[in-house]
């Protein structure tokens, strides 16, 4: 008998994740989900992301030295982040004309707004003492923070990958300064590194299936855990709201996608996302694009023919930069909370959203409800208080995982693009 992918075991585990998830309440196990079963869910995503910086390091030191000229990198690194804002923008743009449209915080009911901002306080505090540190710091902070003064303490966090990111390019354009026979053995290393890195990746996605059940299964029952006294009104509100953002992020993978795909890339959408429906499962399971980083890179190579030189520089900018989901939900939740908290918004707020809102997923960590700590910031831009994320909290780690999906999306689609433009995509599909 052939053997069932992987992506098929993943999906199954899923699912298998879900009915548990309500068996345990229905049967009064969440003690045990949460006991038993919930720590393998964590250790599955502590073994990804353990295996995150290690493999931007040594994908991104071989993929640049094996780069022959230094202006074809910065060819590449130019052409990748003005896509990725572009898409960014259109993605903010979609969110704001649906929520425009939709208006759901309008449906907001009044009396439930100061029960909210109670009940979520601790978090929100938290929030706000963020958005206060980033507010303090002057114009050129982020450039600043990109640029770490010791290697090993931002590799010891996984938060900050762009430093790991920055030394690794700088450390692959100082091998293809030198001439190669003084590179030669570091060269090696790399790439046995690069080899071994792949392979624990392999061994840590054998379990993924099993780790998907763990996490979805206590997910459900963490979720179900926080039951609210919900009226209808709210019930209303709050599901037009996710309801927009979803409808926002299907269109992107609807619409927006495909074209850019079938323009620029010259691939089949459809082949396109049956290449990467593994890691967009696994996106889904972990709501961090970091952790699905791994399994992106090896989709978006072995299915889709990016070659390697650009997917280990592309993708690991792109996880870490470019969110177009996180942006388009960003959007739609500040919109939602304004109306919600009674207030109009002008066309220069609108556009204030569209600036912040960019930055704001830049500054994103790629883990999951990073977006809706970051959300503050957008939301204080326009005057609007911290605690309206309160108001929202009770959706959003569903929303975090369809947008963590379309983030790994759009970071696929750019990554075509860019090597369809540069004659590195090897149409296998
Ligand atoms: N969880 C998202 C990601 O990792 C970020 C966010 O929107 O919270 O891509």
């Amino acid at each position: 008998m052939k053997k069932l992918a992987l992506h098929w075991k993943i999906l199954i585990g899923m699912v298998l994740g879900i009915a548990w998830g309500f068996i345990s309440i229905k049967a009064g196990w969440n003690e045990f989900t949460t006991d038993w079963v919930k720590p393998w869910g964590i250790i599955f995503i502590n073994l990804l992301k353990l295996i995150a910086v290690p493999l931007i390091l040594v994908s991104l030191i071989n993929g640049i030295s094996n780069l022959t000229d230094i202006t074809k990198l910065s060819r590449i690194g130019l052409k990748s982040i003005s896509l990725y804002i572009i898409s960014t923008v259109i993605a903010i743009s979609v969110g704001l004309i649906l929520v425009n449209a939709t208006q759901p915080g309008k449906l907001f009911p009044e009396n439930k707004r100061e029960a909210f901002q109670e009940k979520y306080q601790f978090n929100i505090e938290k929030s706000r003492a963020n958005s206060e540190m980033v507010k303090k710091q002057g114009p050129l902070q982020k450039i600043v923070d990109i640029v770490p003064d010791n290697l090993f303490s931002s590799m010891s966090d996984n938060s900050k990958m762009l430093q790991v990111i920055f030394f690794a390019i700088l450390f692959g354009i100082a091998m293809v300064m030198l001439p190669t026979n003084q590179i030669k053995a570091v060269k090696d290393v790399v790439n046995s590194l690069n080899e071994i890195v792949l392979k624990i990746i392999e061994i840590i996605m054998r379990a993924a299936p099993y780790g998907v059940f763990a996490l979805l299964g206590s997910l459900i029952v963490d979720v179900a855990g926080e039951k609210m006294d919900d009226t209808l009104d709210l019930f209303a509100a709050l599901g037009l709201y996710a309801l927009t953002v979803i409808l926002g992020l299907l269109i992107l993978v609807v619409f927006i996608y495909p074209i850019f795909i079938h323009f620029f890339a010259k691939v089949k959408y459809l082949k396109f996302l049956s290449g990467i429906f593994p890691a967009q499962l696994l996106a889904f399971s972990t709501s961090s694009s970091a952790a699905t980083l791994p399994v992106t890179m090896e989709c978006v190579e072995k299915n889709l023919g990016v070659s390697k030189e650009v997917s280990s520089f592309v993708l690991p900018l792109g996880a870490t930069i470019n969110m177009d989901g996180t942006s388009l939900y960003q959007a739609v939740a500040a919109i939602f909370i304004a109306h919600a908290f009674g207030f109009e918004l002008t066309l220069s707020m609108q556009l204030t959203i569209v600036l912040t809102a960019t930055l704001a997923s830049i500054g994103s960590a790629a883990v999951p409800g990073a977006g809706m700590v970051m959300l503050v910031i957008v939301l204080e831009s326009i005057g609007l208080p911290a605690e309206g994320i309160a108001l929202i909290f009770a959706v959003d780690r569903p929303l975090d995982m369809l947008r963590t999906v379309v983030n790994i999306t759009g970071d696929s689609t750019i990554s075509s693009i860019v090597a369809h433009s540069e004659g590195k995509l090897n149409h296998i599909v």
